[in-house]
């Protein structure tokens, strides 16, 4: 039976899967052919990274678009404030709607002279996640979700700031968080427990991490500050010309974190997918998520459009 993967029974899991635009045609090719194949998984929906810039921006929108309307996915456009007027942002968030799409993934993001380099509002901009929230709602019914820091945000001096700034995106009309990669379950657990005690009661995702490039996953954690531990490093020495061995070890220990985290409760995952199909199809049917194709449709998840 199939009942050997982590979930039993996988009625009550749900993925999201993250995308970044692509920047070449080669890539966008790439890119389809993941979203091809990670399809039929029946994600709870889909998201699409955005840049400040305006080409990087132009092309968030043509892919969220395309994912609209060439396949019965729920698309989720991610949007942020940096380097742009309200009025602006606000044009982008009525083409999103005009063009059906419902869900934003409201952030605040960095300078784009680098992250590190010191954030300065747009004088004229929503100057934090939580204004753009405030925004979007104003414009529209989006369904907003926004993003958490389970070792704290880098420019969050305590977790007073970091709990006090979540719940002010909450109360601008966020109903969903996907959290900062993270390696270690414990990790999760206090942050969750934080988020509790707080009185917050809106389902905290946790954000899974697919890099099988454990130098880059290096260098990108510490700027963002997220502790990847030694013996995780350490399980990908030597392996710097085995591509294979370094997916199936990612695959590996993403599905554990991810049946850890199921142990205690989890049942949505987000996952970063750097724009291919094969960790993230392996972990997801480690949860369960290959069989509801075959169990009927009202079982494929809320997103899928009728
Ligand atoms: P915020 O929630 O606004 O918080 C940022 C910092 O400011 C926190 O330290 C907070 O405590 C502090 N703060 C908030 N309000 C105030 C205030 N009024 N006064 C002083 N300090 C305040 N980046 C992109 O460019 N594009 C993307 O598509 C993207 N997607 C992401 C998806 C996820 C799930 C996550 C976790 C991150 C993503 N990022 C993206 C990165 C994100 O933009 C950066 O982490 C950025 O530094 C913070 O954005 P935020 O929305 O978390 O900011």
């Amino acid at each position: 039976s199939s009942d050997r993967s982590v979930t039993k029974n996988s009625s009550d899991v749900c993925v999201s899967f993250e995308f970044f635009p692509p920047k070449t045609v080669k890539a966008e090719t790439r890119l389809w052919t993941a979203i091809e194949t990670l399809e039929p998984l029946g994600p709870d929906f889909v998201s699409v990274t955005y840049g400040a810039g305006g080409s990087t921006r132009e092309r968030t929108h043509r892919t969220v678009e395309r994912m609209a309307k060439e396949t019965r996915m729920n698309p989720a456009a991610h949007l942020t404030c940096v380097e742009a007027t309200r009025d602006e942002i606000d044009i982008i968030a009525k083409d999103y709607w005009a063009a059906g799409v419902r869900h934003i993934v409201a952030l605040r993001g960095d300078p784009t002279s680098g992250i590190g380099d010191k954030y300065q509002p747009h004088p004229d901009g929503y100057a934090y996640a939580s204004d753009l929230v405030e925004g979007l709602k104003r414009i529209a019914d989006f369904e907003v979700t926004v993003s958490a820091y389970p070792e704290l945000h880098p420019e969050s001096g305590d977790w007073r700031s970091e709990i006090d700034n979540l719940k002010r995106k909450i109360d601008a009309g966020a109903t969903r968080a996907i959290t900062q990669f993270f390696f270690s379950p414990d990790i999760f657990w206090r942050f969750q427990d934080r988020v509790l005690d707080a009185g917050i009661d809106i389902p905290i995702v946790p954000g899974l991490m697919l890099q099988p490039n454990v130098k880059g996953l290096q260098k990108m954690s510490e700027l963002c500050g997220v502790a990847v531990p030694d013996w995780y490093v350490e399980l990908f020495e030597g392996l710097d010309n085995e591509p294979t061995t370094r997916d199936m070890l990612t695959a590996t220990l993403i599905s554990e974190l991810a049946a850890e985290l199921h142990d205690r409760g989890v049942r949505h995952y987000h996952l970063y997918t750097l724009n291919r199909a094969e960790i993230a199809n392996a972990v997801s049917r480690v949860l369960g998520l290959h069989r509801r194709q075959s169990i009927g449709d009202q079982s494929v998840g809320p997103s899928l459009r009728a």
